[in-house]
């Protein structure tokens, strides 16, 4: 799709580069492709991010979610609060495992979990917590954590959009019981398909292994029901090839970043909380008008644009009321973020060039009706 001022810039650019190709048909050779030694050192090379904690790899950020709550032992009955602000995969976790998303309204600055709001969502079947750090923001984790340690409940991060994020100096995933990341080709790092949780607890770590790969750690000697979760050796190498390039794109994502904020004025800039690292999987600004034309307008200049997520989880088909309806949530700071972001190209593929043209058609859109 040309736009009037050149090509079309992706929203997103995935990379496949010729080291990925390698590793991959390196371990195609090799013909050990299921999870083996490559998986073993992504596991232990994916540990830097997170402050040395345990990693376990499996084959997607939604079984790295499901896995964790099978392994904590949450089920029927049990309440967990997530926000209806996220991917659906965050809800869908947890009626995977047959427990009950509680929705929870964010905070408009930082699109995350709002505290004061999880405080008082908390009732005695409450379980767990599961943040979401979101467009790579992380969640406000110190006042989560002192919530959780008050009612005894666990700490679930879904931290799928935000490798290397951190709060205070704290890497997302390596907070709560337990931080789940994705490996989707999209997100700020990939393994095609591919998931990463990470505990401080190493018992939580060898159930988590086990559940992975049908309940058993000695081969046949099966000690509990469990599933198969496994990532590829293929995965994991194309893995490790960017967790390598990591450092250097989450800069080039931050500098994008700061470049646009510099020169963006027709829309509202993404804020940053005070000591957080925000790594930028999305730039997400807040249209000041009519969003639709704003969007429009975008996509005429040849701007890739999106909106994540046009739809609260709350309103989605499965979790509805029996009559249809939504539950009786009252998320009013959901609803305005639903209706307002549109997230801007901030890859680290884009050029000079690219990042004008982005600013200077957000400033155009920012007035479009
Ligand atoms: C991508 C994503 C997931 C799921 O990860 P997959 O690897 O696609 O299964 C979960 N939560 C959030 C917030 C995500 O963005």
């Amino acid at each position: 799709m040309p736009g009037l001022n050149g090509d079309f810039i992706p929203p997103a650019k995935p990379v496949i580069g010729e080291a990925e190709i390698e590793a991959a048909v390196r371990v195609l050779r090799s013909g050990l492709v299921v999870q083996g030694p490559e998986v073993k050192a992504f596991e232990e090379e994916f540990a830097e991010l997170v402050s040395g904690r345990h990693c376990v790899a499996v084959n997607s950020g939604t079984s790295a979610l499901q896995l964790t709550l099978m392994a904590l032992g949450f089920g029927p009955g049990d309440e967990i609060i997530v926000p209806s602000f996220s991917f659906a995969a965050s809800a869908n976790s947890i009626r995977l495992v047959g427990a009950e998303p509680v929705f929870v309204d964010i905070e408009p600055g930082n699109f995350c979990l709002d505290p004061a709001a999880v405080a008082a969502a908390v009732t005695p079947r409450t379980v767990a917590i599961m943040p979401v750090h979101l467009y790579g923001h992380p969640a406000t984790m110190d006042k989560i954590m002192t919530i959780a340690e008050q009612h005894g409940l666990a700490v679930v991060e879904d931290a799928a959009q935000a490798h290397g994020a951190s709060l205070n100096g704290k890497p997302v995933g390596a907070f709560g019981t337990a931080g789940c990341f994705s490996f989707y080709p999209t997100k700020n790092m990939h393994s095609l398909e591919g998931g990463m949780i990470s505990t401080a607890d190493a018992g939580l770590a060898r159930t988590l292994r086990m559940l992975r790969n049908q309940g058993m750690e000695q081969r046949y000697a099966n000690e509990v029901v469990g599933a198969n979760m496994r990532m590829t050796d293929v995965a994991a190498a194309v893995g490790r090839v960017q967790l390598r390039q990591l450092p250097e794109w989450t800069a080039q994502r931050q500098a994008n970043a700061k470049f646009l904020d510099s020169k963006i004025t027709g829309m509202l800039i993404p804020p940053v909380a005070d000591g957080a690292t925000h790594v930028y999987h999305q730039y997400t600004v807040r249209a000041r008008g009519d969003r639709d034309a704003a969007q429009r307008r975008l996509t005429e200049l040849g701007i890739g644009n999106a909106v994540y997520y046009p739809t609260p989880i709350h309103r989605l088909k499965p979790f509805l009321t029996a009559e249809g309806t939504p539950g009786p949530w009252e998320l009013p700071e959901t609803e305005r973020a639903a209706a307002e972001v549109i997230s801007l190209p901030v890859h680290p593929s884009l050029s000079q060039s690219d990042l004008e043209r982005i600013a200077d058609g957000a400033n155009l859109a920012g007035g479009a009706r």
